[in-house]
């Protein structure tokens, strides 16, 4: 059957160029919905902290965390931001990755902000990896500022001018104690909207902040973390189609073994995507970590993971009718993989699985390496 459906399209179509994924397994690109990708520096130091028990918001508050990364970031030009964020482009499309998204928020003030979408910006003009833009200024309030003040600053400085450059598809808050409390997120997040910004929000990661609520209320694009959620507004997406992302590495590198109720979500119907979150404080890029993660640390299947990475994802960036599955009318956004079957995603943490990625059709990733 399988044969003579090849022997079909080989007469329908001439290909000029044939690949062979024979006793391999190819699946749609991997779509990452939850990056922070664009940063100078790393913090391998935080994590060693952590290791002897300091939590999150205890380094945030001393000073360290985020606020190292800011420093770093605004002290860097934007070419050399360019030039770090390729490298690192590189590594996700080995990872199988063929379209992610990327944040802003190390800037924290309006030159930095909009310099690191402008990175994003250049690196989706360079391509070939797809890449959705997301503004988040509001990622931490910078000392010596208050909530107020900096909201300010956000909606009537940054946001427009984020707008004006068509600089994002979406904005984003860090809804979370010592972050942006709830009155505050809706504000920004509202004044995103009128700008044709979609909201996405950094919902309930650490504590119960009233982020899910949030999504659900202002028909967010995804809502993403979700580890301390209340049941009754996860069950709510099902109704408002918020897709919940849900970002087990994360959980994984801050050491809490705290994660989102992921089966929970999936026994209620939701469409469960899955994201890295990768960032100074969670050096992970690859989906099929991710997938290793999820399936030990949430127990999700290995179908409900490759939907995760795929077009659950997809979705999670409003990107679903051209991307996410193998479909006739879709980009050509392939991973084959050296596996004798799609139980392999979860069962290993990939290493040598990803062998070739194809971005419209065009093989970038051969051997696992970079095409160059
Ligand atoms: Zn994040």
């Amino acid at each position: 059957m399988e044969a003579a459906s090849s022997k079909l399209l080989e007469r329908k179509y001439s290909p000029t160029k044939s690949i062979s994924a024979n006793g391999q397994i190819i699946l749609p690109g991997f779509v990452d919905p939850h990056t922070h990708l664009v940063f100078q520096g790393s913090r391998e130091e935080e994590f060693q902290l952590r290791q002897q028990g300091a939590s999150y918001l205890e380094i945030l508050r001393k000073g360290g965390g985020i606020m190292e990364t800011v420093n770093k970031t605004r002290e860097t030009g934007k070419d050399e931001l360019v030039s770090i964020s390729r490298e690192r482009l590189g590594t996700v499309m080995e990872s199988g990755t063929t379209t992610l998204e990327i944040k802003s928020g190390y800037g924290l003030q309006p030159y930095d902000e909009l310099k690191i979408l402008k990175v994003v910006q250049t690196l989706q003009k360079l391509g070939p990896c797809r890449i959705a833009s997301t503004f988040l200024g509001a990622h931490a309030i910078p000392p010596y500022t208050s909530q107020e003040e900096y909201s300010r600053i956000i909606i009537e400085e940054m946001l427009p001018a984020v707008s004006q450059h068509r600089l994002a598809d979406f904005c984003d808050v860090f809804c979370e104690d010592g972050a942006f409390d709830e009155d505050a997120s809706m504000k920004i997040l509202k004044a995103g909207s009128r700008k044709g910004l979609r909201p996405k929000i950094h919902a309930d990661q650490l504590t119960n902040n009233g982020g899910a609520k949030i999504a659900n209320d202002l028909g967010a694009i995804s809502a993403d973390h979700l580890t301390h959620s209340n049941m009754s507004e996860l069950e709510k997406m099902k109704k408002t189609s918020v897709i919940p992302v849900v970002l087990p590495a994360s959980s994984h590198s801050l050491l809490n073994h705290e994660y989102a109720p992921a089966r929970d979500m999936l026994t209620m119907g939701l469409q469960v995507a899955l994201g890295s979150d990768f960032s100074p404080s969670n050096w992970t890029l690859g989906p099929l970590t991710i997938a290793a993660i999820a399936a030990r640390e949430l127990r999700m299947t290995s179908e409900e993971i490759i939907r995760g990475i795929t077009i659950n994802a997809a979705k999670a960036l409003g990107l679903d009718r051209s991307i996410g599955s193998l479909s006739p009318g879709k980009s050509a956004d392939i991973v084959v993989l050296k596996a004798p079957n799609h139980r392999w995603v979860g069962y290993t943490y990939g290493e040598g699985l990803v062998d070739k990625v194809l971005i419209a059709g065009r093989e970038e990733v051969s051997g696992g390496r970079r095409v160059t």
